[in-house]
């Protein structure tokens, strides 16, 4: 376009509109009328191969002549030049006199130029192909047209050594927004897999001087490339080939010629199913429920929907309790299916626009869209009497059981994902401080006050650790100091004792001097020995079932605070448990 016309344009938007309707108007006649050029060119062709007449050489002629001088006049430079070069093709008829049919069976040139037509036709036909699309996208006014393909915005590579047909595919894969990539042989087809990266592939076998069979084994050997999605695009429908291209790894098998809306629509299909896939990407394969790496993407796009129309929006955090046990206890097969367990009773219970996902190892996060801290506290709160009222598995006939530390913290303007993540985490390790299995709400507008276990008040719990070997006197010690504002756990061993120790820290330990293996005083010993392990706070009252001074002694020693002997009376150790612990 000159000045002159830019000037016009910006003077005059009006003609300029004008102009363009006309244009539209006149491509749109001239692509009716190509049509039936063409399918004329073609039945005209098909005679003068089988019957030469003279006649239908002249019309021959005179139609490419029309086109020639027509199609540039709209803009179609390419179909122009086709023509041009079936006119060159047909010139040398101009000069035989009309009705000497003899002349024109001086075979040779006629078959030459019969075949040669036969070639543009095909290129004219492709031509009208792509003039077509092309006008029906200016009549929806939509770069893309609407075409499924268009939504999925993939980079193709097209390697095949017919430069017509990967030129046709580049442009009308183009008009459906696809960014494409030509490769007329297999070295270079490796080296653009090399420098790109690509969502799909098509294919040609017979290539030369590498045929595209040996594309398929560069593909195979590289890992990234792989599972690659490819179409091979062949002229050959042969078993045979088709058999080995799906044993080498093609998706699909097109022969040549095709529809290109067909061809289209084996891409989108490919291309769909292939984005399936990276769904796959984004689910943790043991539990099914999203990955961290999903509600990373998917809580930045919540938040700016919520900076466009507020709303609440809470965030829970989920860390299972003790559950390094049921692995230790049980193996880590039972600890898989303990996870699989907890996130599917998450899942059932969550509406279907929350936002489940697994965080880490035993850790999940909830998003929950439209929901105030409260109205998530209360939800997770009842999620959690669920998994303490049913075992969330079983194996070999046995049930498990879990329960969980829970944060919830609901979203403040400005606030970043990560503050709001440690926030629900520090709500999380204050449930984990409280004495676990139970939901804490962090934000300041509610209460912090644990809503589960009847703990009746935010100020820490002292923990009190009970380590017996014989489970009805554990019983029994349990139901004495029950009613105490304090949190009891078991162990019926030393190895477990000190297991426990080593994951928190207790206020109080009622010891059992003999149990077998590691004995109340072993364990002492250990405890020692591992200064780390830092329990030098915890108060110990050694049990012991036979009154021996040395034993006595010996538990003094090695730092017990306290000792009593079996039998005993239950409200003499009440009374010497408050004092170890102060309790009022
Ligand atoms: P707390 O109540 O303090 O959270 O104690 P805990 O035992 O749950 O916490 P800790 O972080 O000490 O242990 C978590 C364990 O989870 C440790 C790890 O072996 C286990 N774990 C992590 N991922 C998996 C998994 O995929 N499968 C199994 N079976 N175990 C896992
Ligand atoms: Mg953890
Ligand atoms: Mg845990």
């Amino acid at each position: 376009m000159n000045n002159d016309k830019q000037e016009h344009i910006k003077d005059k938007d009006l003609d300029a509109d004008k102009d363009a309707r006309i244009m539209r108007q006149g491509r749109k006649l001239f692509v009716r009328e190509f049509d039936k050029q063409i399918q004329q060119l073609q039945l005209l062709l098909t005679t003068i191969q089988s019957s030469p007449i003279s006649d239908d050489v002249q019309q021959f002629y005179r139609i490419v002549h029309t086109v020639k001088g027509s199609a540039p006049i709209f803009g179609y430079q390419r179909i122009g030049k086709l023509a041009e070069e079936l006119v060159r093709a047909w010139e040398w008829t101009q000069s035989i006199a009309k009705g000497s049919e003899t002349a024109l069976l001086a075979v040779t040139p006629l078959e030459e130029s019969a075949a040669y037509s036969q070639d543009v036709l095909r290129q004219m036909n492709m031509e009208y192909d792509i003039c077509v699309t092309e006008l029906h996208m200016d009549e929806q006014q939509s770069p893309s047209g609407g075409s499924l393909l268009g939504t999925l915005k993939s980079r193709l590579l097209l390697v095949d050594d017919d430069e017509v047909l990967r030129s046709y595919l580049t442009r009308r894969l183009q008009l459906d927004d696809c960014v494409v990539d030509e490769a007329a042989d297999v070295e270079s087809a490796v080296k653009l897999l090399r420098e790109h990266t690509y969502d799909l592939v098509t294919l040609d076998l017979m290539m030369h001087p590498q045929s595209g069979y040996e594309l398929f084994e560069f593909l195979k050997e590289d890992p990234t490339l792989k599972w690659l999605p490819l179409i091979v695009l062949s002229g050959r429908n042969d078993l045979h080939d088709k058999v080995r291209c799906f044993h080498l790894g093609a998706d699909d098998y097109v022969t040549k010629p095709f529809q290109y809306e067909e061809l289209a629509a084996r891409i989108y299909g490919l291309l769909k199913r292939t984005k399936n896939f990276e769904q796959l990407a984004f689910r943790d394969p043991l539990t099914g429920v999203f990955n961290r790496r999903y509600f990373d993407l998917q809580i930045g796009l919540e938040l700016q929907r919520i900076e466009r129309y507020p709303a609440p929006i809470s965030l829970v955090f989920i860390d299972i309790d003790r559950f390094k046990r049921i692995n230790d206890g049980f193996g880590h097969h039972v600890g898989d299916l303990v996870l699989q367990g907890l996130a599917h009773l998450l899942q059932v219970n969550l509406r279907a626009t929350d936002l489940l996902a697994r965080f880490g190892g035993e850790e999940f996060v909830i998003a929950l869209p439209n929901t105030t801290a409260a109205q998530a506290m209360r939800i997770v709160q009842h999620i959690l009497d669920k998994a303490r009222q049913n075992p969330v598995a079983q194996y070999e006939g046995k049930p498990f059981f879990v329960t969980f530390s829970a944060g919830v913290a609901e979203w403040q303007a400005g606030q970043s994902v990560a503050e709001w993540i440690s926030k629900a985490d520090d709500g999380m390790y204050q449930a984990k401080q409280q004495g676990r299995n139970r939901v804490v709400g962090t934000q300041d507008d509610i209460s912090t006050t644990p809503s589960s276990n009847g703990a009746s008040s935010a100020d820490k719990k002292k923990r009190l650790l009970i380590v017996d070997d014989d489970s009805i006197l554990r019983a029994i010690l349990t139901s004495q100091l029950e009613h105490l504002p304090i949190t009891i756990t078991h162990a019926s061993n030393g190895e477990e004792a000190y297991r426990l120790l080593e994951e928190s820290s207790y206020d109080a330990c009622i010891l059992d001097g003999m149990m077998p293996k590691v004995d109340g005083f072993h364990l002492l010993e250990k405890l020692k020995k591992n200064p780390s392990m830092a329990q030098g706070d915890m108060k110990i009252l050694m049990l012991s079932a036979k009154k021996k001074e040395d034993d006595l002694v010996r538990g003094f020693q090695m730092g017990a605070d306290d000792y009593m002997t079996k039998p005993f009376s239950l409200v003499e150790l009440e009374i010497r448990v408050k004092r170890l612990m102060k309790l009022a």
